[in-house]
Formats: structure tokens, C-alpha cells, sequence
């Protein structure tokens, strides 16, 4: 069959030649393979089941959550003679079941449906007696409680295919599968993970960066000024944020747009045609603008604010150089985004979900703090096991040398085993700058050697430089109403001084003679860690261990 595949590319679709991993997915799906297509955004995945629904008998079904296009995707099918329809809560109660009594007198190839449909008994009844040959779940990481955008609704898909006379082949299709949702995708949609089809998720062209502790005005500003002629997309965290740089920037005489939810339709569909024909060359928005734009001279992706998570994050930067021209992705950074997103998983009505929602979040400051290939980062992210540094990112880039900070972050992970482990970043940033936070006093912290150890610094910068630790994975962090850290394996091999750890932001360097408190303190640190070696590593010490440890510590001035 998959010999009718090619001349169906070109007859409708005008393409001479299959991209990355299409074929090797059409081949999957005519084989009667149940299989998941994981390509980045942009990659082609639509033609994975428009072929094969093509050649295959009957109608082919498509869920897809963006109900807002999918008038256009259909549209565009009917224009290159492909008879498709959609169904979905757009449609009054006659034109649906018009549209039904036509798809089961097989006159369209294929169905888009939205997932919220299948939560109906009667349109469940309704597919019976369809021809139904393939099931497309588009977006499929809705599926799963993992993904980063988890749609109830989608888990009645598999009820639905269940529910068929005829048990049909199942496409899976998303953009942003990290291993653990494929894991979940193939396991509820009952495909196996031997039928991956995976394309590399590099973007040559794209260059990657996080900016750190600038002015984010003042960056913008410049940046701007130096790319006038380009478009570009400017992410915002809120719609308030939108608002502001919105008329900041129009202020400045920049032909800027804007998107958001809190907008009107009519309002939302003018702004974004404006952007799409080159009328604004600036789109500021939330999140909420962008899911199935295609305009590919976007030549930078900036977000203002750091977004929630890598998915998220890499889907919207991917919205740069589709065209494959250079083009690049900047994130400003500020430690305070943590605490906006933080917040709004806090507000976000699933509570069952919230822990993997800041565990994700953590991984995107991770991102803003990690010193090597950015690139390399977001593959490893997405499960990419081979991969190298990309040389043109904001890391790769970096000239500044590397410093030797091994001092401070054993100062730092003494402190925060000294404290038991079972305290917060800020916490553990205030004993170490030897604050006076009733806190720290009422816990006794300030008997510790490690109190004060770091108090040529702000508590602010010794926070930064946890985080940074962090993303080094020397400290890991526990989720939960108070995130608590903990020292890792890996940091504790840097207590035990097997390893160096270097940083290239300039952190003030402590010289360590033997009468500085480190010395000893790193000696009984050491020591402990040798003693708890025989029990798991992130044992939390009780609280007369504690007590037990601070008596034999006493300040010594
Ligand atoms: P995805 O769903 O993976 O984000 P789409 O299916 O929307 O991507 O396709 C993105 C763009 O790539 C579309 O403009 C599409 O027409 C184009 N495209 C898809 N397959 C090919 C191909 N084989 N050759 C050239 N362009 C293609
Ligand atoms: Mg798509
Ligand atoms: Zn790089």
C-alpha cells in the first residue's frame, strides 16, 4: 500500500519527498501498527495520517484539542480535494448530526473530532456505525497526567476505541513527549513503545540563550532596536504583563501587536493577522497565542518571563525560523519568575497534579541555571540520548572563564546537611550570610560553624548560587508545600572533595587556611557523611541528631 503514498503527496500536497520519519510512520500505521510519532512542532505530522487516511478504506477519525482550528485544517483538506469535516461544540445540533449521517454514508475521509465529544454516550453510539479504519490522537500528551497540558476528556479515547464494532489502528502524535508521557501515551493507548517513530529534536538554526541578572526593560530596549526590520514574538507570563509591554513598546514607536485570553475574538483575530501579515513585526503575548500558527520568518522568539516548563517553553521558542534560517530564542530570567509560576500552579484548580507541576517547573530553572550547551539540555530533556554540544548557544558562546567555586558549594552543602535537610533555599541562604531572622535563631541555627560562613555575600546571591547548585544536581530538592533540600550523591562526592565544581559567574572566592571554620567543619561533615554511607543517602537526621550535632558545634567567638 505504501507504494500510493508518494503520488498522494505530490497530487495533493504538492511535496516531492517525504520529511524526516513520515515515511517511516505511514509505513508503520499501513502495516496495521499501532504506533506514536513524536517530531517537533513544524515537523509534519498531519501528513502522518492524512496519507494513510487517503489509502485506507472508510474515515479516518482525528481528536485534536484546538477546536479553533480546526475549521482551517479542514478547510485547507477540502481546498487540495480531500472531503474532511470537524465536529465539535462550534456546530448547532442540526449541522452535527448532518455532518454524522454524512460521515456514516462514507463520504468523508476524515473526521476531526474534539475530545470533549466522546464524553457523550449517544455520539460514542454514533461512531459505531462508522467506518473507522484509524484513530489520529493529535497532541496526544493530553493524555497524559505528565504532559503539559492534561485534558480529562482525552482519556475517554480509549473508552471510545474500546466501544467500535472494529477494532481500529491508533496514531498518536505530540511534539513534546518526554520518556516518561510516551511511556504513559503507549501504555493507554495500548501501543507498543517498539513502534516509536522519533525525530531529532535539534533546530540547527536555532540559537539558543538565557539572559541573568539585566535589566529586562533595558535588554528589551536594546534588543529590539538592534532587530527593528525582524519579526519576532515577545512571551509574556500574564495577560497584565502583556498589556504593559504592549503599550510600552507602542510608546516607542514599535509596530507591535498583542494576544491574549482576556481579549475579544474579534480583538485576538485582528491582532494576530496583523502580525501574520507582516503589518506588526512585533507579537506580544501570553502563552495562549501561537498553538498551529505557521508563519515561518519569525527570526527571534524572546520571553520575557520564565515560562513554566521545558515543554512549554520549547514549543514557543520553536515558533522561530521555521523557514530554517538562523534565528534565535532568548530567555530572560529573573529568580522572582519562579514565584509567579509557583503561584499559579498553586491557583491551578488540579491539585492532584501539583507536584509534578513544580517538578517541571524546577527543571526549568534548571535550564536558566545550567552552564553548559543549552541545546544539549533541551534534547537531553526530551529523552535524546546522543547528543552533542550545539556550539552557537548562549553557553556555548560564553567566553568569561569558568572559576573554581568547589569552597562554596561545600560550604553550602555542609550548611544544609547541618540543618538536616529538610529546610528551604531561602532558609539555608539566611544561615549561611549569618542572618538574624528569628527563624534561624529560634532553630539554633546560628550555633552552627556554618552560620555566617558566607556572609561577605547577600542572601540573595547565595540563594542564586543554591539554585545553581541545584541544576548542577548537587543539591536536589523535595517537593511539597515547602520545598526542602537535599544534598545528592553526586554533591556529596564534592563534600568528600573527589571532585571540583566550577561556575562562570564570578562568585567571591574564599580563601580556606586551616584555621578557617570550613576546614574543620568539612572534616566532621565528611566524617558523618563516611558514617551514614551504610544507610540511603538522603537520610533526614532526626531531630536529636540534630540537636546532637549543634552541641558538639558550638560557635567558637
Ligand atoms: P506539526 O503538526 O508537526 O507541527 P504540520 O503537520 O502542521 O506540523 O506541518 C508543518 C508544515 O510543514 C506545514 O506547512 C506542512 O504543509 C509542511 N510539510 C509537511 N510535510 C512536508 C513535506 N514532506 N515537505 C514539505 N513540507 C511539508
Ligand atoms: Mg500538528
Ligand atoms: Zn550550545
Amino acid at each position: 500500500m505504501f507504494e500510493k503514498a508518494l503520488p498522494l503527496l505530490e497530487s495533493h500536497f504538492g511535496y516531492n519527498a517525504f520529511r524526516n520519519g513520515q515515511e517511516q510512520a505511514i509505513r508503520s500505521v499501513l502495516t496495521g501498527e499501532n504506533t506514536i510519532c513524536v517530531m517537533p512542532t513544524g515537523g509534519g505530522k498531519s501528513i502522518c495520517y492524512q496519507i494513510p487516511a487517503l489509502i485506507l478504506p472508510g474515515t479516518t477519525i482525528v481528536i485534536s484539542p484546538l477546536i479553533s482550528l480546526m475549521k482551517d485544517q479542514v478547510d485547507a483538506l477540502i481546498q487540495v480535494g480531500i472531503p474532511a469535516t470537524f465536529i465539535n461544540s462550534s456546530l448547532t445540533f442540526n449541522e452535527a448530526a448532518e455532518r454524522i449521517r454524512a460521515a456514516k454514508q462514507g463520504k468523508y475521509k476524515l473526521l476531526y473530532i474534539a475530545p470533549e465529544r466522546l464524553e457523550s454516550y449517544e455520539f460514542l453510539e454514533d461512531l459505531n456505525g462508522m467506518d473507522i479504519p484509524l484513530v489520529a490522537v493529535d497532541e496526544a500528551h493530553c493524555i497524559s497526567q505528565w504532559g503539559h497540558d492534561f485534558r480529562p476528556s482525552y482519556r475517554h479515547i480509549q473508552q471510545m476505541i474500546q466501544n467500535l464494532p472494529k477494532r481500529p489502528n491508533v496514531l498518536a502524535l505530540t511534539a513534546t513527549a518526554t520518556p516518561r508521557v510516551r511511556a504513559d501515551i503507549c501504555q493507554l493507548l495500548n501501543i507498543d513503545e517498539n513502534n516509536t517513530v522519533i525525530t531529532g529534536f535539534e533546530r540547527e538554526n536555532l540559537s539558543f540563550s538565557v539572559i541573568k541578572g539585566q535589566d529586562r526593560g533595558k535588554f528589551l530596549q536594546a534588543y529590539l532596536k538592534k532587530n527593528d526590520k525582524e519579526a519576532g514574538i515577545i512571551y509574556a507570563a500574564t495577560r497584565k504583563n502583556v498589556d504593559q509591554l504592549y503599550e510600552r513598546l507602542r510608546k516607542e514607536n514599535i509596530n507591535v501587536a498583542r494576544y491574549h485570553a482576556g481579549m475579544g475574538d474579534a480583538d485576538r483575530a485582528r491582532e494576530q493577522e496583523r502580525f501574520l501579515e507582516d503589518n506588526a513585526s512585533v507579537m506580544v503575548a501570553t502563552s495562549a497565542f501561537g498553538m498551529g500558527i505557521d508563519k515561518s520568518n519569525i527570526r527571534y522568539v524572546l520571553h520575557f518571563q520564565m515560562p513554566k516548563n521545558m515543554e512549554s517553553y520549547y514549543q514557543e521558542a520553536g515558533r522561530a525560523g521555521r523557514d530554517g534560517l538562523e534565528s534565535e530564542c532568548i530567555l530572560l530570567y529573573s529568580p522572582q519568575d519562579v514565584q509567579v509560576q509557583r503561584f499559579l500552579i498553586d491557583q491551578s484548580s488540579d491539585r492532584g497534579r501539583i507536584t509534578q507541576e513544580l517538578e517541571k517547573l524546577q527543571q526549568m530553572v534548571d535550564y536558566c541555571h545550567t552552564e553548559s550547551c543549552l541545546q544539549e539540555f533541551i534534547l537531553k530533556y526530551f529523552g535524546e540520548t546522543e547528543t552533542d554540544t550545539c556550539g552557537r548557544c548562549g553557553n556555548c558562546l560564553d567566553s568569561r572563564t569558568s572559576i573554581d567555586v568547589t569552597k562554596e558549594a561545600q560550604m553550602v552543602m555542609s550548611c544544609v546537611i547541618r540543618m538536616g535537610q529538610r529546610f528551604g533555599k531561602n532558609l539555608t541562604a539566611q544561615v549561611l550570610t549569618g542572618s538574624k531572622n528569628k527563624k534561624v535563631t529560634e532553630m539554633g541555627f546560628n550555633r552552627l560553624t556554618t552560620y555566617g560562613i558566607m556572609k561577605d555575600q547577600g542572601a540573595k546571591e547565595v540563594s542564586d548560587f543554591i539554585e545553581f547548585l541545584i541544576s548542577q544536581e548537587l543539591i536536589a530538592i523535595e517537593q511539597g508545600q515547602f520545598p526542602t533540600i537535599y544534598v545528592s550523591p553526586k554533591g556529596k562526592d564534592i563534600l568528600l572533595g573527589k571532585q571540583p565544581v566550577y561556575r562562570r559567574e564570578a562568585v567571591k572566592v574564599k580563601e580556606v587556611s586551616k584555621n578557617d571554620p570550613l576546614f574543620e567543619e568539612l572534616r566532621e561533615v565528611r566524617k558523618s557523611i563516611a558514617e551514614t554511607e551504610k544507610v540511603p543517602p538522603f537520610v533526614i537526621f532526626s531531630d536529636a541528631a540534630l540537636k546532637d550535632m549543634c552541641a558538639k558545634q558550638p560557635k567558637t567567638n
